[in-house]
């Protein structure tokens, strides 16, 4: 075994480059891993910090300050076949790995299912946390477990699928707690025989006419797609969808749409409780929103769900958009709407 040599934590380090909204926020201590064994042999220093944060490629965060703790960045790569015959692959990919070059691999090597979930930013490791999805698919339905190191005990331990809670950009990992499990890596089950999903009406709209739609089809047309609705981070900072979609009672469906009879809902098929499920972005489009300028930021043109960062630097700016656009859909429609992107610094 090589004698490892750890690095020191360091201190008041600016997150900017590490955030795609570019705000500015220092984090108060920060340390990058390279290593799992690295988390072994800090484990005690690791659990008595009171307040910790994993940062991976910083998609799907608002800093409205600095960061008073720790922010861990880990640094892991590498990639492993666990198990393959005719059918499937089981890969054992490590948290640091950028998710679409992994979509792009997984696609060159015949190994079929993520392709609807392409040129969603971040990092593999980040998948699972808040179960990513897009165009008719989510990460959990290609999970076998993850890998985890528990922060708080400096235990490894395996979260099953089951275990893992996975619902709608939601998961146990998300919801256990901030900066207890530092995910080190994913074990996906993908298949060898093409499946695509088209389930989402603009693909299905897109290959009516073929008779036989490849993975690879599906990978480019959602490109194209996400390429011409959503803003590219690194011209335009953001951090996709701000809000997640709210899900409401039939009762209170019916009561929308006989207001709103261009609501765009539907029913979440998953529970026999006869929830809908309402698009945020239609709310705050119909609410006037969509391509509105506040100052350096506003609402994106083409994606009411993303808010967009023009050139400010202050992280608070873009809350305070995201609490006026709340209230007002509180206050018009009667539906409270929860921020997808995780807000950190106070
Ligand atoms: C333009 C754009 C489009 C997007 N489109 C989609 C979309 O279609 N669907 C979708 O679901 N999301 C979308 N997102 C959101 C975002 O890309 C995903 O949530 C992504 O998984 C975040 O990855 P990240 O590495 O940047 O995580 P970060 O933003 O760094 O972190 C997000 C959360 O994951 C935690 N985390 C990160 N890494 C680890 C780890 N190794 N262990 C434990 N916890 C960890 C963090 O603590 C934090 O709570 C979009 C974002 C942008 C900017």
């Amino acid at each position: 075994m090589t004698d490892l040599i750890l690095a020191e934590i360091s201190s008041n380090i600016s997150l900017r480059q590490l955030n795609t909204f570019r705000v500015k926020a220092n984090a108060a201590s920060f340390l990058q891993i390279n290593d799992v064994a690295e988390l072994d042999a800090r484990a005690h220093e690791l659990a008595c910090s009171n307040q910790r944060f994993v940062l991976g490629g910083g998609s799907n965060l608002l800093f409205i300050g600095d960061y008073p703790g720790l922010v861990l960045f880990p640094q892991l790569f590498g990639k492993q076949i666990l198990e393959q015959n005719e059918k499937t692959v089981k890969l054992r990919i490590a948290a640091s790995e950028n998710w679409h070059e992994f979509v792009k691999y997984c696609l060159n090597e015949g190994y079929f299912g993520l392709e609807n979930l392409a040129l969603i930013p971040g990092t593999v490791g980040a998948a699972p946390v808040q179960n990513i999805g897009a165009y008719g698919v989510e990460v959990e339905q290609f999970i076998n477990h993850i890998e985890c190191f528990d922060l708080e005990n400096g235990q490894k331990l395996t979260l099953t699928k089951n275990q893992c809670e996975f619902a709608y950009r939601d998961s146990f990992i998300k919801r256990a707690g901030q900066g207890r499990y530092l995910v080190t890596h994913v074990v996906f089950d993908l298949c060898k025989t093409p499946k695509p999903v088209l389930t989402y009406k603009p693909l299905k709209n897109a290959f009516q006419s073929l008779s036989k739609v490849s993975p690879i089809d599906v990978f480019e047309e959602v490109c194209r797609i996400r390429r011409e609705k959503l803003p590219d981070p690194k011209e335009l900072p953001n951090a996709g969808s701000f809000f997640k979609n709210p899900v409401v009672t039939e009762a209170k469906y019916h009561q929308l749409i006989s207001k709103h009879p261009s609501l765009v809902g539907f029913p979440v098929d998953s529970l026999k409780l006869k929830l809908y499920k309402i698009a945020a972005g239609w709310l705050i489009d119909n609410a006037g929103f969509k391509g509105m300028m506040t100052g350096k930021i506003g609402v994106h043109k083409h994606q009411a769900l993303v808010i967009v960062n023009y050139s400010d630097t202050n992280g608070e700016n873009i809350w305070n958009l995201a609490k006026t656009i709340i209230d007002k859909i509180q206050h018009i429609y009667g539906i409270e709407l929860e921020p997808e992107v995780r807000i950190l610094g106070r």
